[in-house]
């Protein structure tokens, strides 16, 4: 699904000079590396404010702790995701209430959200799926409305260009009270190893954050709230400084992946390739098509596939409402069709920087063969 070697391969001498920088400072918490990465990224991102956490969960853990959601707090999440936003809520005492997601961008259905809010409605997650923005538009004019505070998850959709002609534009993560963001190895701006960001425009709130990731400390010793432990290593910052640099040139390689999977792909029966919402740039994370079910399922095509040594992935098999371990929230078979079909029907194409054209023929070559022996 990625090719993790052969991108650090390219910039191993820059890589190995940065971490040796850090064995000889013997600075491995904090110090200059993570201020600077910090200080970079939100260069980067429209002058932004950075606030380096141990990873993605982390990150939206501290976010709602910062805005204060907390028992009898309800906070608005898609229903298809990963799970690291509604596990949070559930962690801070809140009640997660999901919502279906659009069947084009399966990004989050702003009626839903609207029909969801209450008197206790804290706050929504929207999650910018797959490396395109939900819709941020109706998403803030909603949260504006109602006072109610909008978290973006933008894990999986870094630096993406949100922008719908109505005056509204920036970066995802950038346009709501703040933004969270995860470092995995495998996201498109990714360590080695565990990293998470929060983003904001606010001076106060990021100064909240700061504290709160610093086991609530304003200064040692002396602690002003409740706090925890989530730092990024030194190390790691070291390693995201270099890649940071490479950013714009991987978001461009996996569109041009995109572009050709699309091309390979067109007019092929029973597939249909991602939707481009014309308001939001693609940094494509995932290359996730759908298998029509009138064919196939995508776990038939996937085992099939998996024969001919192509690996990929089902983003996300069981939608959260339907996950043994949140049976207590109460839902059913069916409250989130949407959520239930693309579960059924989305796969995930190898996608990352180092793809080539004749990987990409192989690929979709299989995958048109494969659905052959369902039509
Ligand atoms: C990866 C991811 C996270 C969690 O990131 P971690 O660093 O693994 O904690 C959260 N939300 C989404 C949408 C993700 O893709």
């Amino acid at each position: 699904m990625v090719d993790l070697e052969g991108q650090t391969k390219r910039i191993r001498p820059e890589i190995d000079a940065a971490i040796a920088r850090v064995l000889d400072s013997s600075r491995f918490i904090g110090g200059d590396e993570v201020s600077s990465f910090s200080d970079e990224l939100g260069g980067m991102l429209d002058g932004a404010f950075v606030i380096p956490c141990a990873n993605g969960t982390d990150a939206l853990q501290i976010a709602l702790m910062a805005i204060g959601v907390g028992p009898g707090d309800e906070v608005i999440v898609p229903a298809f995701t990963f799970i690291s936003p509604v596990e949070v809520i559930v962690l801070l005492g809140a009640k997660p209430v999901l919502v279906d997601v659009y069947s084009d961008t399966f990004n989050i259905d702003c009626e839903a959200v609207e029909s969801a809010i209450t008197v206790r409605t804290k706050a929504i997650i929207p999650v910018h799926l797959f490396g395109q923005c939900a819709d941020m538009g109706k998403l803030l004019k909603i949260a504006k409305e109602h006072k109610i505070h909008l978290i973006e998850d933008t894990a999986q959709a870094f630096t993406s260009v949100y922008c719908d002609g109505n005056g509204l534009s920036g970066k995802a993560g950038t346009l709501g009270t703040c933004g969270t963001t995860s470092f995995f190895p495998s996201k498109n701006l990714g360590c080695f190893g565990d990293g998470g960001a929060i983003i904001t425009h606010s001076l106060d709130l990021a100064a909240d954050l700061g504290v709160i990731c610093k086991h609530g400390s304003d200064f040692k010793y002396k602690h002003i709230d409740v706090g925890v432990n989530s730092r990024l290593d030194s190390i790691q910052a070291a390693i995201l400084r270099v890649k940071l640099k490479h950013l714009k040139d991987y978001n461009q390689r996996r569109n041009v992946a995109a572009n050709i999977y699309d091309e390979l792909l067109e007019g092929a029966v029973g597939i249909t390739t991602p939707f481009r919402d014309p308001r939001s740039s693609h940094v494509f994370h995932q290359y996730t098509i759908q298998i029509d079910p009138f064919y196939t399922s995508n776990k038939n095509i996937q085992d099939v596939l998996k024969k001919a040594d192509i690996p990929t992935a089902i983003y996300y098999p069981i939608p959260i409402h339907l996950q043994d371990g949140y049976n207590f929230l109460d839902y059913r078979v069916g409250d989130f069709p949407v959520s239930e079909k693309l579960s059924k029907t989305v796969l995930s194409l190898p996608m990352h920087t180092e793809l080539s054209r004749e990987e990409q023929e192989y690929i979709a070559h299989h995958l048109k063969e494969a659905i052959k022996k369902w039509i």
